[in-house]
Protein backbone atom coordinates (compact mmCIF):
# COMPACT_ATOMS: atom_id res chain seq x y z
CA UNK A 1 0.00 0.00 0.00
CA UNK A 2 1.35 3.47 -1.31
CA UNK A 3 2.00 6.23 1.72
CA UNK A 4 -1.58 7.75 1.03
CA UNK A 5 -3.21 4.81 1.41
CA UNK A 6 -1.04 4.04 4.89
CA UNK A 7 -2.03 7.72 5.76
CA UNK A 8 -6.14 7.37 5.77
CA UNK A 9 -6.09 3.97 7.57
CA UNK A 10 -3.78 5.57 9.99
CA UNK A 11 -6.12 8.24 10.18
CA UNK A 12 -8.89 6.03 10.67
CA UNK A 13 -7.40 3.94 13.44
CA UNK A 14 -6.52 7.54 15.53
CA UNK A 15 -10.30 8.11 14.85
CA UNK A 16 -11.19 4.89 16.52
CA UNK A 17 -9.01 4.50 19.40
CA UNK A 18 -8.11 8.61 20.55
CA UNK A 19 -10.86 11.12 21.95
CA UNK A 20 -9.21 13.99 19.74
CA UNK A 21 -8.60 14.95 16.06
CA UNK A 22 -6.52 14.12 13.77
CA UNK A 23 -5.82 15.68 10.77
CA UNK A 24 -3.94 15.15 7.58
CA UNK A 25 -0.56 17.29 5.69
CA UNK A 26 -0.40 20.47 8.26
CA UNK A 27 2.24 23.12 8.54
CA UNK A 28 4.23 22.52 11.46
CA UNK A 29 7.24 24.86 11.07
CA UNK A 30 7.36 28.86 11.45
CA UNK A 31 9.19 28.92 7.71
CA UNK A 32 6.54 26.75 5.89
CA UNK A 33 9.29 24.10 5.25
CA UNK A 34 7.92 21.60 6.96
CA UNK A 35 4.52 19.63 6.60
CA UNK A 36 3.45 16.61 9.05
CA UNK A 37 2.37 13.59 7.56
CA UNK A 38 -0.83 13.52 10.74
CA UNK A 39 -0.78 15.64 13.46
CA UNK A 40 -3.66 14.27 16.26
CA UNK A 41 -5.60 16.88 18.27
CA UNK A 42 -6.48 16.03 22.41
CA UNK A 43 -9.23 18.12 23.16
CA UNK A 44 -8.41 20.59 26.31
CA UNK A 45 -11.11 22.34 28.87
CA UNK A 46 -12.20 24.61 26.43
CA UNK A 47 -12.99 22.66 23.33
CA UNK A 48 -17.01 22.67 24.31
CA UNK A 49 -16.79 26.69 23.76
CA UNK A 50 -14.45 25.77 20.39
CA UNK A 51 -16.84 23.62 18.87
CA UNK A 52 -19.79 26.27 19.68
CA UNK A 53 -18.05 28.89 16.85
CA UNK A 54 -17.73 27.25 14.17
CA UNK A 55 -16.94 23.79 12.11
CA UNK A 56 -14.12 25.68 10.30
CA UNK A 57 -10.43 26.88 10.76
CA UNK A 58 -10.74 30.11 12.34
CA UNK A 59 -8.08 32.35 10.67
CA UNK A 60 -5.24 33.34 13.05
CA UNK A 61 -4.87 36.63 11.92
CA UNK A 62 -8.72 37.22 13.07
CA UNK A 63 -7.58 35.58 16.36
CA UNK A 64 -4.61 37.97 16.70
CA UNK A 65 -6.57 41.19 15.81
CA UNK A 66 -7.68 43.51 18.57
CA UNK A 67 -11.48 42.91 18.04
CA UNK A 68 -12.64 41.55 21.29
CA UNK A 69 -16.16 41.19 23.13
CA UNK A 70 -18.07 43.66 23.43
CA UNK A 71 -17.07 46.41 22.17
CA UNK A 72 -17.47 47.26 18.33
CA UNK A 73 -13.90 48.43 16.53
CA UNK A 74 -13.40 49.45 13.53
CA UNK A 75 -11.77 46.89 11.43
CA UNK A 76 -9.08 48.27 10.04
CA UNK A 77 -7.99 49.72 13.50
CA UNK A 78 -8.58 46.27 14.97
CA UNK A 79 -6.74 44.67 12.38
CA UNK A 80 -4.31 47.78 12.06
CA UNK A 81 -3.91 47.55 8.52
CA UNK A 82 -6.54 47.08 5.08
CA UNK A 83 -4.43 44.78 3.25
CA UNK A 84 -6.23 42.21 1.18
CA UNK A 85 -5.15 39.10 3.63
CA UNK A 86 -6.61 41.01 6.16
CA UNK A 87 -10.01 42.23 4.71
CA UNK A 88 -9.82 38.36 3.93
CA UNK A 89 -9.14 36.81 7.26
CA UNK A 90 -12.03 39.46 8.72
CA UNK A 91 -14.72 38.55 6.09
CA UNK A 92 -13.88 34.55 6.74
CA UNK A 93 -14.63 35.23 10.44
CA UNK A 94 -17.72 37.00 9.68
CA UNK A 95 -18.80 34.47 7.66
CA UNK A 96 -18.00 31.58 10.18
CA UNK A 97 -19.35 33.76 12.95
CA UNK A 98 -16.60 34.61 14.69
CA UNK A 99 -16.64 38.17 14.59
CA UNK A 100 -20.06 39.90 14.02
CA UNK A 101 -20.62 43.36 11.96
CA UNK A 102 -22.34 46.95 12.06
CA UNK A 103 -22.01 49.81 9.77
CA UNK A 104 -22.43 53.32 11.14
CA UNK A 105 -21.41 56.44 9.87
CA UNK A 106 -19.92 54.73 6.75
CA UNK A 107 -17.76 53.01 8.87
CA UNK A 108 -17.59 49.41 9.63
CA UNK A 109 -17.22 48.12 12.78
CA UNK A 110 -17.28 44.33 14.53
CA UNK A 111 -16.71 42.54 17.59
CA UNK A 112 -16.40 38.76 18.73
CA UNK A 113 -19.38 36.70 19.29
CA UNK A 114 -17.58 34.82 21.86
CA UNK A 115 -14.04 35.13 23.43
CA UNK A 116 -11.85 32.61 21.70
CA UNK A 117 -11.38 30.14 24.23
CA UNK A 118 -7.15 29.63 24.81
CA UNK A 119 -7.26 26.26 26.38
CA UNK A 120 -8.75 24.50 23.34
CA UNK A 121 -6.86 21.86 22.86
CA UNK A 122 -4.45 19.79 24.66
CA UNK A 123 -1.46 17.63 23.66
CA UNK A 124 -0.70 17.49 19.87
CA UNK A 125 1.08 14.18 18.62
CA UNK A 126 3.02 14.61 15.06
CA UNK A 127 3.24 11.46 13.39
CA UNK A 128 5.33 10.81 10.01
CA UNK A 129 4.77 8.63 8.23
CA UNK A 130 6.93 6.05 6.36
CA UNK A 131 5.91 2.85 5.36
CA UNK A 132 8.81 1.42 3.92
CA UNK A 133 11.71 2.10 5.92
CA UNK A 134 13.92 0.33 3.00
CA UNK A 135 13.90 3.72 1.18
CA UNK A 136 13.86 6.68 4.03
CA UNK A 137 14.62 9.37 2.06
CA UNK A 138 14.53 12.88 4.31
CA UNK A 139 13.29 11.28 6.93
CA UNK A 140 15.43 11.59 9.93
CA UNK A 141 16.52 14.95 8.83
CA UNK A 142 12.37 15.73 8.99
CA UNK A 143 12.56 13.90 12.90
CA UNK A 144 15.42 16.11 14.07
CA UNK A 145 14.09 19.29 12.89
CA UNK A 146 10.21 17.87 14.88
CA UNK A 147 12.68 16.86 17.92
CA UNK A 148 14.53 20.62 17.96
CA UNK A 149 11.91 22.99 16.89
CA UNK A 150 9.86 20.66 19.94
CA UNK A 151 6.53 21.87 18.49
CA UNK A 152 4.37 19.16 19.01
CA UNK A 153 4.29 17.17 22.85
CA UNK A 154 5.14 14.05 21.16
CA UNK A 155 6.70 12.61 17.65
CA UNK A 156 6.20 8.94 16.44
CA UNK A 157 7.18 7.31 13.20
CA UNK A 158 4.72 5.40 11.78
CA UNK A 159 5.76 2.14 9.62
CA UNK A 160 4.72 -0.57 7.82
CA UNK A 161 8.12 -2.33 8.01
CA UNK A 162 9.71 -4.88 10.36
CA UNK A 163 11.61 -2.13 12.61
CA UNK A 164 14.73 -3.61 13.65
CA UNK A 165 17.51 -2.22 16.24
CA UNK A 166 19.75 -0.95 13.32
CA UNK A 167 16.60 1.33 12.06
CA UNK A 168 15.95 2.31 16.16
CA UNK A 169 19.64 3.40 16.66
CA UNK A 170 19.20 6.03 13.17
CA UNK A 171 16.67 7.67 14.59
CA UNK A 172 16.58 10.46 16.76
CA UNK A 173 15.95 8.97 20.62
CA UNK A 174 12.76 10.73 21.63
CA UNK A 175 10.42 9.97 18.77
CA UNK A 176 8.86 6.72 19.24
CA UNK A 177 7.60 4.34 16.70
CA UNK A 178 4.57 2.47 15.86
CA UNK A 179 4.26 -0.55 13.32
CA UNK A 180 1.17 0.13 11.87
CA UNK A 181 -0.48 -2.84 9.29
CA UNK A 182 -3.17 -0.85 7.16
CA UNK A 183 -4.95 -4.12 5.75
CA UNK A 184 -5.72 -4.95 9.50
CA UNK A 185 -6.02 -1.58 11.25
CA UNK A 186 -3.72 -3.05 14.09
CA UNK A 187 -0.73 -0.89 15.46
CA UNK A 188 2.23 -2.07 17.35
CA UNK A 189 4.16 0.26 20.02
CA UNK A 190 7.78 -0.33 18.95
CA UNK A 191 9.04 2.14 21.42
CA UNK A 192 7.16 4.93 23.36
CA UNK A 193 8.26 8.45 22.51
CA UNK A 194 9.73 10.90 24.97
CA UNK A 195 7.50 13.80 25.42
CA UNK A 196 8.88 17.27 24.33
CA UNK A 197 7.83 20.24 25.51
CA UNK A 198 6.24 23.30 23.61
CA UNK A 199 6.79 25.24 26.62
CA UNK A 200 10.54 25.61 25.66
CA UNK A 201 13.02 27.60 23.14
CA UNK A 202 12.78 25.30 20.09
CA UNK A 203 15.16 25.82 17.09
CA UNK A 204 14.69 26.01 13.73
CA UNK A 205 16.69 25.85 10.72
CA UNK A 206 16.72 28.75 9.00
CA UNK A 207 18.52 28.17 6.00
CA UNK A 208 20.34 25.69 4.32
CA UNK A 209 23.72 25.71 1.61
CA UNK A 210 26.13 23.55 0.94
CA UNK A 211 29.15 23.17 4.11
CA UNK A 212 26.82 25.64 5.70
CA UNK A 213 23.42 25.09 8.09
CA UNK A 214 21.72 28.76 9.71
CA UNK A 215 19.58 27.92 12.78
CA UNK A 216 16.76 30.31 14.86
CA UNK A 217 15.77 30.32 17.81
CA UNK A 218 12.00 30.20 18.27
CA UNK A 219 10.72 31.63 21.52
CA UNK A 220 8.19 30.10 23.35
CA UNK A 221 5.11 32.19 22.50
CA UNK A 222 6.00 32.20 18.85
CA UNK A 223 5.53 28.37 19.20
CA UNK A 224 2.48 28.85 21.12
CA UNK A 225 0.90 30.79 17.89
CA UNK A 226 2.36 27.89 15.71
CA UNK A 227 0.32 25.06 17.90
CA UNK A 228 -2.93 27.02 17.84
CA UNK A 229 -2.53 27.88 14.15
CA UNK A 230 -2.00 23.84 13.53
CA UNK A 231 -4.75 23.34 15.94
CA UNK A 232 -7.15 25.00 13.91
CA UNK A 233 -5.86 24.11 10.63
CA UNK A 234 -6.69 20.46 12.40
CA UNK A 235 -9.46 21.22 13.80
CA UNK A 236 -11.38 22.84 9.96
CA UNK A 237 -9.73 20.64 7.93
CA UNK A 238 -10.26 17.00 9.61
CA UNK A 239 -8.18 14.20 7.47
CA UNK A 240 -10.90 13.60 4.54
CA UNK A 241 -9.80 16.08 2.72
CA UNK A 242 -10.47 14.44 -0.83
CA UNK A 243 -13.57 13.89 -3.20
CA UNK A 244 -14.27 10.81 -4.42
CA UNK A 245 -13.49 9.93 -8.34
CA UNK A 246 -16.43 10.40 -10.66
CA UNK A 247 -15.57 6.56 -11.80
CA UNK A 248 -17.04 2.92 -11.76
CA UNK A 249 -13.94 1.19 -10.24
CA UNK A 250 -13.34 2.98 -6.98
CA UNK A 251 -15.62 2.38 -3.77
CA UNK A 252 -15.65 3.38 -0.24
CA UNK A 253 -13.72 1.24 1.71
CA UNK A 254 -14.22 0.44 5.29
CA UNK A 255 -10.93 1.05 7.80
CA UNK A 256 -11.21 0.95 11.67
CA UNK A 257 -15.18 1.41 11.49
CA UNK A 258 -15.64 3.77 8.95
CA UNK A 259 -16.43 3.63 5.17
CA UNK A 260 -13.98 6.24 4.08
CA UNK A 261 -11.39 5.17 2.26
CA UNK A 262 -10.82 5.79 -1.54
CA UNK A 263 -10.40 1.95 -3.16
CA UNK A 264 -9.77 0.87 -6.39
CA UNK A 265 -10.66 -2.17 -7.78
CA UNK A 266 -8.54 -1.50 -10.84
CA UNK A 267 -5.71 -1.04 -9.05
CA UNK A 268 -6.44 -3.15 -5.70
CA UNK A 269 -5.25 -0.69 -3.34
CA UNK A 270 -6.53 2.81 -1.74
CA UNK A 271 -5.97 5.81 -4.59
CA UNK A 272 -5.12 9.33 -4.21
CA UNK A 273 -7.89 10.76 -6.21
CA UNK A 274 -6.07 14.20 -6.81
CA UNK A 275 -3.14 12.48 -7.86
CA UNK A 276 -4.26 8.95 -9.54
CA UNK A 277 -7.37 9.84 -11.14
CA UNK A 278 -9.07 10.98 -13.77
CA UNK A 279 -10.35 10.58 -17.79
CA UNK A 280 -6.27 9.65 -18.57
CA UNK A 281 -6.57 6.95 -16.06
CA UNK A 282 -6.30 3.59 -18.39
CA UNK A 283 -8.71 1.86 -15.89
CA UNK A 284 -11.13 5.37 -15.94
CA UNK A 285 -14.48 4.39 -16.56
CA UNK A 286 -17.12 7.38 -16.19
CA UNK A 287 -19.87 6.74 -13.64
CA UNK A 288 -21.76 9.08 -10.77
CA UNK A 289 -19.27 9.36 -7.29
CA UNK A 290 -19.79 6.93 -4.81
CA UNK A 291 -22.00 8.84 -2.52
CA UNK A 292 -20.26 9.09 1.12
CA UNK A 293 -21.30 11.83 3.48
CA UNK A 294 -17.92 12.44 5.07
CA UNK A 295 -18.86 15.21 7.25
CA UNK A 296 -21.78 13.34 8.79
CA UNK A 297 -19.01 10.33 9.36
CA UNK A 298 -16.49 12.77 10.78
CA UNK A 299 -18.99 14.43 13.24
CA UNK A 300 -20.30 10.73 13.87
CA UNK A 301 -16.56 9.44 15.39
CA UNK A 302 -14.95 12.53 16.52
CA UNK A 303 -15.83 15.59 18.87
CA UNK A 304 -15.97 18.41 16.03
CA UNK A 305 -19.08 19.55 15.96
CA UNK A 306 -21.13 20.39 12.11
CA UNK A 307 -23.46 22.79 12.87
CA UNK A 308 -22.83 24.93 16.14
CA UNK A 309 -25.77 26.66 17.37
CA UNK A 310 -23.65 30.03 17.05
CA UNK A 311 -23.09 32.35 19.58
CA UNK A 312 -23.78 35.78 17.72
CA UNK A 313 -25.34 37.96 20.16
CA UNK A 314 -28.34 40.03 19.36
CA UNK A 315 -28.73 42.33 22.35
CA UNK A 316 -27.57 45.27 19.45
CA UNK A 317 -29.21 47.81 22.03
CA UNK A 318 -26.65 46.72 24.92
CA UNK A 319 -23.70 47.11 23.04
CA UNK A 320 -20.49 49.35 23.82
CA UNK A 321 -19.84 51.45 21.27
CA UNK A 322 -16.51 53.15 20.44
S1 LIG B 1 -9.70 6.71 -12.17
FE1 LIG B 1 -8.26 4.98 -12.26
S2 LIG B 1 -7.27 4.98 -10.25
FE2 LIG B 1 -9.12 6.25 -10.06
S3 LIG B 1 -10.67 4.82 -9.33
FE3 LIG B 1 -10.83 4.88 -11.56
S4 LIG B 1 -9.56 3.19 -12.24
FE4 LIG B 1 -9.02 3.60 -10.13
Amino acid sequence: MREFGFEVALCAWLERHSSGIPSRQLGASSRGNRVIDIAAIEPGPDFEDRTAISSRTIPDRAIRSSVGVGRWRHWKEAFASDSEWVREACEAAIGMGFFERTRRGGREYVRQTARYPAEWFGSIIGIENKPDLSSPGDLDRQLRIDVSLGLFDEVILATETYVTRAHLNRLPAEVGVWRFDPESANREVIREPTPLDPTEYGVEVSERAPGRTDIEIVPPVRKARLRRRLAERAYGKGWRTYAFPACAQVEARESAGTASLPYCQWKNRVVHPATECGSDCPGHEPAESPVVDSETERERRTPWVREPDGRARRQVGLDRFG
